[in-house]
């Protein structure tokens, strides 16, 4: 309950008064005025303060989870391994090698515990349970607002990653599927699904596989794509054919599409898949599926991107249509950005796993180019590196005029 006096926050305003319902006069200078403020403590976002701390910069590190890196600890299975990839056409070495996961592959155990250590010692100061809300613009720059303040920060960094689950889009009143393997032991002694075609169902296909053997338990793991080709890296592909060669029980289905979550009579959530037409002639088709309890499906199939954060921020974006774009999907809104990560609002840049795969580069003779980006640690650190250097380089030129 608001009491007379008190303020509340509400979008895009300056807190006010709850009884005169005018703005509440704020002293900005008695404020703490940061240089930059960075929303997401994942690799980009540490990236960001690692490079504004030795820059000399004044930063706030804003995080909505209790933990360094609450993304990654959210998203991976249990003991997977990271790894270092640089995409093809980028050469290292790590930006920032404090940041860079070791060669022989970690656990994603020892890398955090790895990067809290660096935290610790660099002196990083990261405010958690700062869940990020809105951007106020104001003159000299911006009001940072979370679910519970405000920081004035002449510069953003958006680093919030790629965190929106794509839907299942099923038919039927059952729709709530784990994303990730959360406890490799519920599924022990019971086939499970994982649903998706690239590296992160493949890596819980291996992580499970691997648990599964270990445990003695010979029940099988199908792993279902709705497409006929899987999309996964080297170092991925290595360890699911090293899994399956040491008797990994993997079943792989092919064309697999989700298409009903129902509730059977016993009361049981269940994931109906299809998984094979025959067409039997006169337009009629055998249709062949199976169906999982819900609580033995996983399904890894992707993030959206923050495109619906980045338009109520009134940040540019466009949106593909076809014979425009070459790499982003139809429909797909696509940021547009400087080489520096700076979006079309001065001031305010966003990086990383927000940013893939694709996104629009402004160049500087004005015309656009779609640009693919990987969704990796590495591209994440580098966009943080290099959109700080940009603010300090800005920040420098203001000074001097
Ligand atoms: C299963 C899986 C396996 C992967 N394996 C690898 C690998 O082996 N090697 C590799 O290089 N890459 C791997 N990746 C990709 C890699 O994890 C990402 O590219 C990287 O984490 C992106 O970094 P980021 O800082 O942009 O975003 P994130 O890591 O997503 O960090 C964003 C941070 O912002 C926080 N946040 C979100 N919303 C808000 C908000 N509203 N307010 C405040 N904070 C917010 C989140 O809690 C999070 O901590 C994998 C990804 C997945 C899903």
């Amino acid at each position: 309950m608001t009491r007379p006096g008190e303020h509340v926050v509400s979008y895009n305003s300056e807190p006010f008064d709850i009884i005169s319902s005018r703005p509440l006069k704020r002293n900005l200078e008695a404020m703490q005025r940061y240089d930059i403020a960075i929303v997401g403590a994942g690799p980009g976002g540490l990236a960001c303060a690692i490079k504004a701390r030795q820059l000399g910069l004044r930063y706030v590190l804003l995080e909505k989870g209790g933990r360094v890196f609450q993304g990654i600890i959210d998203s991976y299975p249990r003991g997977k391994k990271v790894y270092p990839t640089i995409p093809r056409s980028e050469s290292g070495p790590f930006p920032i090698p404090e940041l860079e996961p070791s060669a022989d592959n970690e656990p994603v155990e020892e890398y955090i515990a790895k990067i809290e250590a660096c935290v610790q010692k660099l002196g990083i100061e990261i405010r958690f349970n700062e869940d990020f809300q809105d951007l106020v613009k104001e003159k000299g720059g911006f009001q940072v607002v979370t679910r519970t303040g405000r920081y004035a920060a002449r510069n953003v960094v958006l680093a919030f990653g790629s965190n929106i689950p794509i839907d299942l889009g099923v038919y039927g009143e059952a729709k709530t599927v784990a994303r990730k393997l959360d406890n490799t032991e519920e599924h022990i002694g019971a086939p499970t699904l994982v649903l998706g075609g690239g590296n992160a169902a493949a890596d819980v296909v291996s992580t499970l596989s691997k648990a599964k053997r270990a445990a003695g338990d010979s029940t099988p793991i199908y792993w279902g794509h709705r497409k006929e080709q899987f999309k996964v890296n080297k170092e991925v592909a290595r360890d699911l054919g090293e899994e399956i060669l040491l008797g990994g029980n993997i079943k792989i289905l092919v064309g697999a599409v989700p298409k009903i979550g129902e509730v059977d009579e016993e009361g049981v959530e269940r994931l109906i898949i299809h998984t094979r037409n025959i067409h039997i002639g006169k337009g009629v088709e055998l249709q062949q599926g199976m169906s999982f309890p819900m609580k033995h499906v996983i399904a890894c199939i992707g993030t959206q991107g923050p495109a619906p954060v980045f338009e109520r921020l009134g940040l540019q974006q466009i949106t593909c249509t076809e014979g425009i774009c070459r790499i982003g999907k139809e429909g797909a809104r696509l940021i547009l950005l400087t080489a520096a990560c700076q979006t079309t609002t001065r001031g305010v840049y966003t990086i990383g796993g927000a940013i893939s795969p694709v996104h629009i580069v402004v160049q500087d003779e004005g015309s656009f180019r779609e640009t693919k980006h990987s969704n990796l640690i590495f591209t994440a650190v580098r966009d943080g590196v290099t959109a700080v250097e940009d603010i300090a380089r800005r920040l420098a030129e203001e000074k001097e005029t």
